[in-house]
């Protein structure tokens, strides 16, 4: 016997309350990249309860869920990142974080509650799965990267993952809906440092010096000119310096050197693979022109995520079955990064949106801010588009 529409919301509706108190646990307790250990503690807690195997200290700090169905050809990957970031919340709640300097402000705690949910659910329906599902709590989505770290470690294997899915909470979008977009759906972000030696001397007599300052201004304008040039809709291309170091505060002493830092986002491959280079001739002129030297680190960190095509209209599909269409949104394509993207390098994968944004309540935020909040409605939402998925996956 089949599970209907009904029958599966009605089971996630009975959970509701405990996914939400799992998500407030959670939030109370949150943990930098790899140190997730209290987390990691209360996600094996949760699914002892259940009653799934898992293997915990993957990559460190990941736990690794399976439910195997029978004569499952295929595997479902689901992940949930559970870092949380450096930051100070503004404490206005009876949850908020009990950690200083730590907050879930990127709406971690809300995944892996999420998951943490249809674990349950799909657990106590295993017979009628006909994929097996793999549910992956991954460490350090912010920046480091933990999602490469649990591949390197396996986890595409025993059983082989054939498809992987993941969401994100996104405060513009409103609580009821998600939202989703086949191809590119995040960017890669791409980092760079660049510093430039010149000559250092009294500020009265520029002629004897190189200025490093004239020719980190000149570079960084040429970077913007050059991003300009590159950018199209249907291929955007963002170069952003975020950081200039520069030297003396003394009104007399022209410095030695100046750094920049900053960070490309982009999606087209070919360009990915130019851009170093043509970041690094704009350096070297403006190099030349002064006489300076120059010392330049470019690093490709997360590939950008793509959403496999035919796998995003049957989400699609799925939840607006499950939600009704007029909730099932078309999101943009972000120029933020994401470490899911090396799961989509794989195998076919769709990232979505989880709106949880809720005017009415104030519920408007962005991500990564102090006082950033979710409107936990959105979490059962989360859990049915999980289970729905992970039930027709075959
Ligand atoms: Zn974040
Ligand atoms: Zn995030």
């Amino acid at each position: 016997m089949g599970i209907s529409n009904e029958m599966l919301a009605a089971k996630v509706e009975e959970i509701a309350e405990h996914v939400i108190h799992m998500r407030r646990a959670l939030h109370r307790i949150p943990e930098l990249a790899f140190c997730e250990e209290k987390t990691a503690a209360y996600i094996a807690e949760q699914l002892d309860k259940i009653g799934i195997p898992y293997q915990k200290g993957v990559a460190k700090t990941g736990v690794v869920a399976l439910i195997e169905a029978k004569n499952a050809e295929k595997t479902l990957l689901i992940r949930a990142d559970m870092d949380a970031l450096p930051m100070d919340e503004k404490k206005d709640c009876e949850f908020s974080s009990i950690h200083a300097g730590r907050m879930h402000a990127c709406g971690h705690d809300a995944h892996t509650a999420v998951l943490l949910g249809a674990a349950e659910i799909l657990w106590q329906l295993k017979e009628h799965l006909s994929c097996n599902v793999k549910l992956l709590f991954q460490p350090a989505e912010e920046g480091v990267g933990g999602a490469l770290p649990m591949i390197e470690e396996g986890v595409m294997e025993n059983p082989t993952v054939t498809a992987a899915l993941a969401l994100h909470v996104m405060n513009d979008a409103k609580v009821g809906t998600v939202a989703l977009k086949p191809d590119g759906i995040m960017a890669c972000p791409d980092e760079f440092d660049l510093k430039v030696i010149g000559k250092g001397g009294h500020a009265a007599y520029p002629e004897l010096c190189i200025n490093p300052i004239s020719v980190v201004s000149e570079i960084v304008l040429a970077f913007s000119e050059l991003a300009n040039k590159l950018n199209r809709p249907e291929r955007p291309v963002v170069i952003s310096v975020c950081g200039v170091q520069a030297g003396t505060t003394a009104h007399n002493i022209i410095p030695e050197t100046a750094q920049i830092l900053g960070t490309v986002r982009l999606y087209d491959k070919t360009i990915r693979a130019e851009i170093p280079g043509l970041l690094e001739e704009i350096i070297r002129e403006k190099a030349e022109k002064y006489g300076a030297r120059y010392e330049w680190d470019y690093r490709l960190m997360y590939p950008p995520l793509i959403n496999d095509e035919a796998m995003t209209k049957e989400v699609s599909r799925l939840l607006s079955e499950i939600l009704g269409e007029e909730q099932v949104g078309v999101c943009k394509a972000s120029m933020g990064g994401e470490d899911f993207a090396y799961f989509t390098e794989r195998v076919p994968g769709v990232y979505f949106n989880l709106g949880t944004g809720n005017a009415e309540k104030g519920i408007d935020m962005p991500l990564h801010s102090p006082d950033f909040k979710i409107d936990e409605d959105a979490l059962k939402i989360g859990v049915l588009a999980f289970c729905k998925v992970a039930l027709e996956y075959k």
